[in-house]
């Protein structure tokens, strides 16, 4: 299918949601929901979908832009306030009634919208049925993952090569992302981490001037963006040697990635999954020590549902894509994770990154 009969598919499969079906149009207000509908990337839009078509409210600054990314859209090109262009859509769509996401619209634009929009009925709507469609991707959203990966991992393997002690966390990291970039990428996912000796105990470490020595743990967590869509992978290295402790921390935190990967497949639970993971660290003796959700979904943003966590009821289903991404943290010591992207299929998960992680291939 193209993308762009794909786009009018996703309309459709909206408004056959729960909540949505009974309603005659959607106003959506942030990308990435607006590129998924439509194909349009610019800033300072709107969408107003129907279950026919698309109409994109912008500004002439991304009139051109909007032809060639969204050419079935219809386009509204405003000359003021962006209210008052969606009043007069609203007129001409002959719409009585548009709904709102909650989670899109803060109240202070609830209230414009009502003054501003006469003889529209608002209704606001939860954005949950939005994101559980974009939960499973299609082929053409895999592809630009795949490349994203592609792109991430050869810069990875690159920066490895140059990886010396002495050189800063920031400086190592600016360089994975000046080779992301020349490589093809389109930005970078999320800020790079790259977290050595014992900030690496720190799940979300701010990259620092500490400078890499070696026998310490050094976190890498990275993701280039191709085509709208991110990856997102972490590799825990070190330089010289590693000591005993870590050896088995690092033995423990891949035996739970494998075996949470191996639990992967449509039908089975979120939740189950997580708990794979946790159970082969909790055995080991490190179970207070994996303080966060074993993954996420990826695709649009790097933190999509469904997410990989305690207790979670959300089936796993053809197409999904999530990171499974375990890790001990030792506080004041280091710590460990290991993350790869992964496609969830009938029988099983295909793994989408293929980077280096068994013991001996992490020791430079
Ligand atoms: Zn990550
Ligand atoms: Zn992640």
């Amino acid at each position: 299918m193209k993308v762009r009969d794909e786009h009018k598919q996703r309309t459709k499969a909206l408004f056959d949601r729960r909540g949505f079906a009974r309603i005659p149009a959607v106003l959506i207000t942030t990308q990435p929901n607006i590129f998924y509908f439509t194909g349009f990337t610019g800033e300072d839009s709107w969408a107003v979908l129907t279950p026919r078509r698309s109409t994109i409210i912008t500004d002439g600054r991304f009139n051109l832009q909007a032809r060639s990314e969204s050419p079935r859209s219809r386009l509204v090109i405003r000359k003021g306030p962006i209210v008052h262009a969606l009043a007069e859509t609203a007129r001409k769509l002959r719409l009585g009634r548009i709904a709102c996401l909650d989670e899109e619209v803060t109240l202070a634009l609830r209230q414009r919208l009502s003054s501003a929009v006469k003889g529209v009925r608002w209704q606001g709507l939860s954005v949950a049925p939005l994101l559980e469609l974009r939960e499973v991707k299609s082929p053409s959203e895999i592809a630009p993952i795949r490349q994203a990966l592609a792109i991430a991992q050869r810069s990875f393997l690159d920066i490895l090569n140059a990886l010396k002690p002495g050189r800063t966390e920031r400086d190592v990291a600016a360089e994975l992302e000046y080779r992301m970039k020349t490589l093809g990428a389109e930005a970078i996912a999320f800020p790079t981490i790259t977290a050595c000796g014992r900030n690496s105990a720190l799940p979300h470490a701010r990259t620092t001037l500490t400078r890499i020595r070696p026998g310490r743990p050094i976190t890498f967590d990275f993701g280039a963006r191709v085509g709208g869509y991110c990856c997102d992978l972490t590799r825990t290295v070190w330089i010289g040697t590693m000591s005993a402790r870590f050896r088995e921390i690092y033995g423990v935190c891949l035996e739970a990635q494998l075996a949470a990967i191996d639990a992967i497949k449509a039908g089975v639970t979120a939740g189950e999954v997580d708990a794979v993971a946790r159970n082969v660290i909790k055995r080991a003796g490190y179970g207070r020590y994996f303080v966060h959700s074993l993954g996420h979904g990826l695709g649009l943003e790097v933190h999509e549902q469904p997410a990989l966590r305690t207790a979670s009821k959300t089936v796993l289903t053809p197409g999904m894509v999530v990171t499974v991404e375990p890790g001990i943290y030792i506080p004041e010591h280091g710590g460990v994770r290991i993350e790869d992207d992964v496609l969830v299929e009938r029988r099983g998960a295909r793994v989408l990154s293929d980077l280096p992680k068994a013991l001996d291939q992490v020791v430079l």
